[in-house]
């Protein structure tokens, strides 16, 4: 019956990610003993002070509409945050809380976007980026970056990419799925080239901004002549473990942050309030509560880097946040695996799964096809037993 759907749905893709992991999820199902490395999802439990929270807001009845664009008193703990975290003032018509940082980078997508607009996507992307603009009526522009560059974009490859119908530069650091950090000298050259082109807004999106093993995230919209046009993303899913809640915001110019408004009343009539309640404990918090998954990310960073490191063709970059390893894994193409041929990164991905029933997701949902990502928010054991099968299965 797809004919009857719209031509908008019919021509999206499904979430790569959330594919994958349904498909972990029925081979479960069928009894099936899947390691699941595919969904960038924390495997901690949410802090307990921030459960507390919420347990509290539910008592005190926050059970009605919340303002569209959040409870002020959230958004004066969103506009601290900023404060203390990225040296940004945001006051509180700059800001709205959205159900997630997905429909926040969806919501910015329905308002900046007319049909037809370029948006450049340094690639690797996180994978619901090309989607949204696409569903907005964009065009992605992909820039490719590969292993050399550490899967980042330098600024003459901005300037090149830049074209009269550029409107947005959408970009994460740190990357999902490449874990790669741009250093604040890297921003400032991407901020000197969007100098002369005063028409295009970036989005940054720092949802992976506390888990950074090289410390002292840096924001573009602190860089010179950025504030003004930066739309900078952010939410309690990744660093506070906080996924299911869906709590995601935005910084942004006033008249960004109305527009946003205005969209979201029409579709969701805002964010849950009893996440929202309990996302001003979170954010409140000082950011020690939040350290140790910090640290077990980074060992565990450590450990996979290490086990994949033995396994013949796999190049590995050092991620330096997030909880993404992104090996190019393209020396395997062409070659038959226990008989089957692997011709691109899907293949690979479905014979590990396959055959050492680890579940990673392809390169090619990121706009890298020499890739596969695997996330390592995952117990040791899980990653040392993963890592493990797929030497098997591979060598
Ligand atoms: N941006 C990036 C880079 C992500 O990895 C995710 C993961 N979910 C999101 C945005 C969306 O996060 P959420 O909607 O859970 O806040
Ligand atoms: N952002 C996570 C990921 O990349 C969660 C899945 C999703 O939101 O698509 O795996």
């Amino acid at each position: 019956m797809t004919h009857a759907l719209s031509d908008r749905i019919n021509a999206m893709s499904t979430s790569a990610t959330l594919a994958m992991a349904a498909k972990a999820r029925e081979l479960r199902g069928q009894g099936k003993d899947i390691i699941g490395l595919s969904l960038g999802e924390p495997d901690f439990n949410i802090p307990d002070f921030i459960k507390e929270a919420a347990k509290v807001a539910i008592d005190e009845n926050y059970s009605s509409y919340s303002p569209v664009d959040g409870y002020g008193d959230l958004k004066a703990a969103i506009s601290r945050k900023f404060k203390r975290d990225n040296g940004l003032e945001y006051g509180l018509d700059q800001i709205v809380v959205s159900t997630g940082a997905k429909q926040s980078l969806a919501n910015v997508a329905m308002v900046m976007l007319n049909k037809g607009d370029e948006v450049i996507l340094p690639a690797p992307y996180w994978v619901s980026y090309s989607d949204i603009v696409k569903l907005a009526e964009g065009v992605p522009v992909e820039v490719p970056t590969g292993i050399e560059s550490d899967f980042k974009m330098t600024a003459d490859q901005l300037r090149a990419a830049i074209t009269p119908k550029t409107k947005m530069l959408w970009f994460s650091s740190p990357c999902n799925p490449s874990g790669s950090v741009y250093s604040e000298a890297e921003l400032r050259g991407l901020a000197e080239v969007l100098r002369d082109h005063p028409d295009i807004y970036v989005v940054s999106d720092e949802i992976y901004e506390h888990i950074n093993f090289r410390g002292g995230h840096v924001s573009i919209a602190a860089q010179p002549g950025m504030y003004e046009r930066t739309i900078t993303v952010n939410g309690v899913s990744k660093a506070y473990a906080m996924t299911g809640w869906r709590i995601g915001f935005i910084g942004a110019p006033a008249w960004i942050a109305k527009a946003c408004t205005k969209f979201q009343g029409q579709i969701t009539s805002g964010a849950n309030a009893i996440a929202q309640r309990a996302t001003i404990a979170a954010l409140d918090a000082p950011l020690e509560k939040i350290q140790f998954m910090i640290e077990k990310f980074h060992q565990r960073r450590d450990l996979i880097l290490e086990l994949l490191g033995e396994i013949p063709g796999f190049k590995l970059n050092v991620p330096e946040g997030a909880f993404y390893v992104f090996p190019d894994i393209s020396d395997y193409f062409g070659k038959t695996l226990r008989g089957k041929p692997i011709a691109n990164a899907s293949d690979l991905a479905m014979y590990l799964l396959e055959e050492a029933s680890v579940a990673t997701v392809t390169g090619e949902a990121f706009g890298n096809p020499d890739c596969i990502r695997i996330s390592y928010a995952a117990s040791e054991a899980e990653i040392r037993e993963a890592v493990r099968r797929m030497k098997e299965a591979l060598t």
